[in-house]
Formats: C-alpha cells, sequence, structure tokens
C-alpha cells in the first residue's frame, strides 16, 4: 500500500481523504511527527496549498524520507461578500472558533438576498523532488439562515448543496464526498493518475 502524508491535522479533513482513497495509508501530520505551525499567509488556496505541500517535503527530505505529500487548501466563498471568507474561512471571526465563524456568516448575510456560494478546494500533489501537480474542486450551494444538521465541520450546517438538496451537516459522509469540493478534487487526483 503506498504512502501518502496530507498536509494536515484536520480530524474532518483526514477522514475525507481516508474514505476516498482507501488504497492508499494517508498519514497526517502528527502521523509524521510534524508539530511547528506553518503560516499560510498566501493570498489564494493554490498559493496556500503550496506553501503547506514546500513545508512537507522539506521535513521529510530533512528525516530521509521520501514520501508523496498532498496539500489541501479549502474554503467557503460566498457571493455577496464578494468571495469572502475565501482563504480566511478557518479564521473569518478571529480564531479557529466553528461556532464563532458561523456567527459572522449569518450576521454578515443578514437582509442579504444573495445568499449563492461556493466551496472550493485546492489540491497540490508534491512529490520528493519538490515537482508538484494540483486539481482544483468546487462545491456550489446556498447559505441557509439557521444551522441545520451536525454542528463539527465549520460551516457544513450552514451549507445547502445544490446536489444534495439538504445541507452538508444532513449529509452522510458517503453523500458529502460524492459531491464536495475535496470529493469533486480527489476524484480529479485519481483520473488524471497523479498519485500513481
Ligand atoms: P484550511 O485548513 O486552511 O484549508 O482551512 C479550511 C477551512 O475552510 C476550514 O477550517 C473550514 O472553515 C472551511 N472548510 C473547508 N472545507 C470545508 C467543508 O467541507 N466543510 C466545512 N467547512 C469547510
Amino acid at each position: 500500500m503506498k504512502t501518502i502524508v496530507l498536509a494536515s491535522n484536520n480530524a474532518h479533513k483526514i477522514q475525507e481523504f481516508r474514505e476516498m482513497l482507501p488504497l492508499f495509508n494517508i498519514l497526517s501530520l502528527k502521523d509524521i511527527g510534524f508539530f511547528d505551525e506553518i503560516v499560510e499567509d498566501g493570498e489564494t488556496f493554490l498559493e496556500n496549498s503550496l506553501i503547506k505541500a514546500r513545508a512537507i517535503t522539506n521535513y521529510l527530505n530533512s528525516k530521509d524520507k521520501q514520501m508523496m505529500v498532498i496539500a489541501d487548501d479549502s474554503g467557503l466563498c460566498v457571493n455577496a461578500l464578494g468571495g469572502a471568507p475565501g482563504v480566511y474561512s478557518a479564521r473569518f471571526a478571529g480564531d479557529h472558533s466553528n461556532q464563532a465563524n458561523r456567527n459572522k456568516l449569518l450576521d454578515e448575510l443578514k437582509n442579504k438576498e444573495d445568499r449563492n456560494a461556493y466551496f472550493d478546494c485546492l489540491l497540490t500533489v508534491m512529490k520528493p523532488d519538490g515537482s508538484y501537480n494540483y486539481v482544483e474542486g468546487k462545491s456550489f450551494g446556498k447559505i441557509t439562515t439557521s444551522e441545520i444538521g451536525d454542528t463539527s465541520f465549520c460551516y457544513d450546517c450552514l451549507f445547502y448543496s445544490d446536489d444534495l438538496n439538504k445541507t452538508f451537516g444532513e449529509a452522510s459522509e458517503e453523500e458529502k464526498n460524492s459531491v464536495s469540493h475535496r470529493g469533486r478534487a480527489i476524484k480529479l487526483l485519481i483520473e488524471k493518475g497523479l498519485l500513481n
């Protein structure tokens, strides 16, 4: 079984990758003993995913470990907010609190008619020599006016999926993965043979 390092410690993301790539051994940053903070100061999802991929590839090379790295950078882009929170999705309300982020989103959309939004996911795959490829997946929907469904993964309970006709918070993991931004990006990785 081929091992791939996922440049993340987000339990939900790791779970989604493991479910969608059952033929690979997916390691988290914790699994490889990487505990430093990576400063994600890029202005785009691609820049941030490259920052993460390079940091982890350099770390693995310094430990003489030859492994492929996948770095995911994703976020929610809301039309009425000019694409915000975008790359700032995790820290929209200042810290990394899911509840505070959701409260801020609902607050900023009060009285806004256009509630269209999409999740965007940029996945970079980097080889030990630093060469890389990337793919992008998007998933479209609308921001609800209150939380519906499971509240454990940030904006899931506020995102009414156009594909599923329910919020991501109400969807099973399988349903979400079949239409989500991450699910679509991972499918592209496989289709393009970028994990071979
Ligand atoms: P990243 O870990 O820097 O890529 O930040 C991604 C942030 O975007 C997460 O912390 C969430 O706030 C948001 N996000 C990305 N994908 C999802 C999802 O599938 N559900 C809910 N929130 C998401």
